[in-house]
């Protein structure tokens, strides 16, 4: 970090200043003197340092960051990638995983469909929300707690670890019993005291980006769960909110690269919410493995016209069956499995 103190101020408010850093903040200063301005120069844990603090300082006139705000995240401090085993499957390993299942629980026997056949087809894990977060409140809200009761079904009989989405922390218990990989969905992106909840828990997390968030705050938030002892942290890109209404969400490929450069933890992509249309999930899977994707997670329903939630964007089983020998071809070019 960089801070460039005013012009005119004494050599004592320096040193005064200089001392009071380096006491409070746990870090070294290096002084550069010029004939006009001093540049202090900061080593050291300057992550934890809150940069608009230090703009507010009388004497301070710019504060610039070198470092990254986040660390355990960051790939400089761990360069190996994170392998995330979640019931036996590796996650961010060569093999790309791939989590499918409907966007919401609503029967059993749409669930023995698919947890009959997913498998089978290629899926890893089984994907199903029973807290849903809609943007109408009289649109269908999930079955809560009979849909984790569901997914635990779901995940004995088939012998498939399930993922779902918390959207309150009441439930945890629950999601710690029945779940085996918990979602934080778009919209809670920023929730921080549920970040700081799931932070303190022994479950893997995939944390999913808000539609309006940079990067950077998309790895800061994997930095709250992260800095509270959960290092099971899968980072999902799933459309970014554009001009564009074409499709529901544009998904920025270009995320993935730049993800798996700054941060060491796996990256996962959905194709379903990131365009909303069904026929785009192909091509959007494809171009996401072939830019360094390690997962995908794709809505699958049995009836898609039926889905009481984004049958639009639903694929039916056999079609998941065919797109994933599809994906091999793209996979084994750049050098992965699936
Ligand atoms: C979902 O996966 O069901 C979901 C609601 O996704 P997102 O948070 O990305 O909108
Ligand atoms: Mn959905």
């Amino acid at each position: 970090m960089i801070i460039v103190l005013k012009n005119g101020i004494t050599k004592k408010q320096a040193e005064d200043f200089k001392n009071h850093l380096e006491e409070s903040r746990n870090v070294k200063v290096c002084p550069i003197a010029g004939t006009l301005s001093t540049v202090y120069g900061l080593v050291g844990d300057t992550y934890k340092i809150d940069i608009d603090s230090l703009r507010q300082d009388d004497i301070v006139e710019k504060v610039m960051r070198v470092q990254e705000p986040y660390k355990k995240a960051n790939r400089k401090f761990h360069p190996d990638n994170t392998v995330i085993d979640v019931g036996g499957v590796k996650i961010g390993d060569k093999k790309i995983v791939v989590m499918a299942g409907p966007c919401s629980i609503e029967n059993y026997e749409y669930l023995d469909a698919l947890g009959s056949t997913l498998k089978g087809y290629g899926a890893s894990i089984m994907r199903g929300g029973a807290f849903k977060p809609r943007t109408s409140p009289y649109s269908f809200q999930g079955l809560g707690e009979e849909g984790l009761e569901m997914l635990d079904y779901a995940r004995k009989k088939y012998g498939m670890p399930v993922i779902s989405e918390i959207t309150n922390i009441e439930y945890l218990d629950e999601f710690m019993e029945k779940i085996d990989i918990i979602q934080v969905g778009a919209r809670n992106m920023q929730n921080f005291e549920l970040l700081k909840a799931l932070g303190k828990v022994d479950k893997p997390i995939l944390l999913k980006r808000g539609f309006a968030n940079t990067i950077e705050e998309f790895l800061m938030s994997a930095e709250y769960i992260m800095s509270g002892g959960n290092d099971k942290v899968m980072l999902c890109e799933r459309g970014i909110r554009t001009m564009e209404t074409y499709t529901r969400n544009t998904l920025d490929l270009s995320a993935i690269p730049v993800l798996k450069q700054l941060s060491h933890l796996p990256v996962i992509v959905d194709p379903s919410h990131a365009t909303g249309v069904a026929s785009l999930v192909e091509p959007m899977s494809k171009a996401a493995i072939a830019a360094g994707a390690d997962g995908l997670i794709i809505e699958v329903h049995p009836e898609p016209k039926k889905a009481l939630c984004d049958g639009s964007q639903s694929i039916l089983p056999d079609d998941f069956k065919e797109l994933i020998l599809r994906l091999r071809r793209v996979a084994e070019a750049v050098d992965r499995e699936i």
